[in-house]
């Protein structure tokens, strides 16, 4: 195929632009000429879920809505803002507000449905457009009360809040909770609620100790339910988890807040951010898990990346390159 293919001919290329700018000037049709647009703006979208297979399991990943942090050069540290702003517009993203998904994957293995963290739930501490969970699930079809098991990868509010309503009951009556113990002490402890973590403490407490006697405590490596592995990241808190995965010889990363942006902690991984507890250890978990699973080549699912946060990680320079997956469009 030639490139003059490609090229309009320069008269076409002048009517295209010559009838657009008579458009937006709201300049009449000729007469007789068809409306071109006789539907009115609808100025919906679709439900907020997405479906693909991961070897025989289905995966639905629904949404609790966007999540905005505001000045990025207040959240992402060590350069200067400047170079945060340099990273942002080069990617042709806002400089003036970075806005994070809530992606939350939810694993149907045939015999088992496995939710992974749960959103903002009640809590508007990032303003209105979180709190969507339960819509999503609807919209996809998934009741409730037919989720098996919620995985968390860390007790941040915006990972646990999904899990009851403000007065304490449990939004998944029959599920059972995975969190590590480590976060689950430090961030339901009492004496913590004089400080500046209060409201994290809060949301921590409202959403954890109503369900405590269903929570179990997975460790390190352990396969603590079939086809799911954790996987130590400390550093964004101290008992920060991944999950490996996997159904048959497929499988992928469930990243929880090993890194919250595709373009700033993934291209330089060496950036630090504002909610980390331990910045410097975020940053050396950082690296190891993905280089080792870039170099694996295993595919990730990640918690705050542009919707719906599934693709590929591959090395790039010192840092890494997000490549998103194409939709898997199925039957029906
Ligand atoms: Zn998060």
């Amino acid at each position: 195929m030639s490139n003059e293919t490609f090229s309009l001919p320069s008269a076409s290329r002048r009517g295209f632009l010559g009838s657009a700018a008579a458009l937006a000037a709201g300049a009449a049709c000729p007469l007789g000429a068809p409306a071109l647009a006789k539907a009115p703006l609808s100025r919906t979208q679709p439900g907020y879920f997405y479906r693909f297979m991961l070897g025989t399991a289905e995966v639905t990943v629904v949404s609790d809505g966007p999540l905005p942090l505001g000045d990025p050069g207040a959240s992402f540290l060590g350069v200067p803002k400047e170079t945060v702003y340099g990273m942002l517009d080069a990617s042709f993203l806002p400089k003036d507000n970075v806005v994070l998904e809530q992606n939350i994957p939810i694993v149907n293995f045939g015999d088992r449905l496995v939710m992974f963290d749960t959103g903002m739930g009640f809590s508007k501490a990032f303003g209105p457009t979180t709190g969507r969970l339960q819509k999503s699930l609807d919209e996809a079809g998934i009741k409730p009360s037919d989720i098996d098991d919620i995985v968390c990868s860390h007790a941040h509010i915006d990972h646990i809040g999904g899990i009851c309503t403000a007065d304490g009951k449990a939004l998944f009556p029959n599920a059972r909770i995975h969190i590590s113990q480590i976060d689950f002490d430090f961030w339901t402890d009492e004496s913590k609620l004089g400080s500046p973590l209060k409201a994290f403490i809060e949301h921590a407490r409202a959403n954890l100790l109503p369900v405590r006697d269903r929570i179990v405590f997975f460790k390190d490596q352990q396969e603590f339910l079939p086809g799911i592995q954790a996987i130590a990241a400390p550093g964004h808190t101290a008992g920060h988890h991944i999950f490996k995965v996997a159904s048959g010889p497929s499988s992928f990363a469930f990243l929880g807040d090993l890194t919250h942006h595709a373009v700033l902690l993934t291209e330089n991984p060496r950036l630090e951010f504002a909610y980390d507890s331990d910045p410097k250890q975020a940053v050396q978990s950082r690296v190891r898990l993905l280089t080792r699973l870039a170099e694996e080549r295993t595919p990730v699912m990640s918690y705050h990346f542009a919707w719906p946060g599934f693709g590929n990680l591959a090395k790039a320079g010192d840092g890494f390159r997000y490549l998103p997956a194409p939709m898997q469009m199925l039957p029906g």
